[in-house]
């Protein structure tokens, strides 16, 4: 009946609190000011501090290209987006992790990139247990149904990793290295990875290096947010 109910009535902008119609996601002020992406690399989607005149990748991509060949980005992670994603991680919103994932399936689907499946970056079992769901997969899982792809849990957490917001760039990469493991073979499939937040993407690149090996033609990164 909730569920019904939410169809039904008026509710709440997650990000003012003024009543908006049902069926939209945000007011209209607030949708005016979300953080768009801007102008960033090409390969990686870090935002550009300069707007740049034609596609460009930034300078660490071309000294070292990741494994994944494209960046889906939604927002840049800044006010407001980041207290929806920070309640749908660690507060145990779903309903803005299913908004989300509303919003990374509209995107997515206006935009040239060929998924035939989609992979949510793992979390480990101690976490999953203290955190009760994976945020990845609330995520994947409204953006699998709107695009008619199957949702797979091809890689498995094996290493309980420590956070990764306080450490260096090199001491997050040393920190994901060997985590992930493949569940299943994805041989010839091209692979849409699905994250909340990519920052450093040292944890997206150790996935996808995982399902190269587990034979994906190619790995997307599809996320929310991108610092
Ligand atoms: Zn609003
Ligand atoms: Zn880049």
């Amino acid at each position: 009946m909730k569920r019904i109910g939410g169809w039904l009535l008026p509710t709440a902008c997650p990000l003012c609190g003024c009543q908006i119609a049902p069926g939209q996601d945000f007011c209209a002020d607030c949708e005016r000011a979300l953080p768009g992406i801007g102008t960033a690399c090409s390969r990686c989607a870090a935002p550009f501090e300069s707007p740049v005149l034609s596609e460009q990748t930034c300078g660490r991509c071309q000294q070292v290209p990741p494994t994944y060949t494209a960046v889906h980005a939604l927002f840049r992670y800044t006010a407001p987006i980041d207290r929806l994603i920070h309640g749908a991680k660690y507060a145990g919103r779903l309903d803005w992790a299913a908004l989300l994932g509303r919003q990374l399936a509209r995107h997515v689907r206006n935009r040239p990139c060929s998924f035939d499946a989609l992979v949510p970056v793992p979390l480990h079992r101690a976490r999953l247990r203290e955190r009760g769901y994976n945020q990845s997969l609330e995520l994947a899982r409204p953006l699998a149904k709107d695009l008619g792809l199957p949702l797979l849990h091809a890689v498995k957490r094996v290493r309980a990793t420590s956070p990764q917001t306080s450490l260096s760039r090199e001491e997050r990469i040393k920190n994901v290295r060997r985590a992930f493991v493949a569940n299943q073979d994805v041989e010839g499939l091209r692979i849409g990875l699905v994250d909340d937040v990519m920052t450093s993407g040292a944890t997206v690149d150790a996935v996808a290096r995982c399902l190269m090996k587990a034979g994906a033609t190619t790995v997307e990164i599809v996320t929310v947010a991108r610092a």
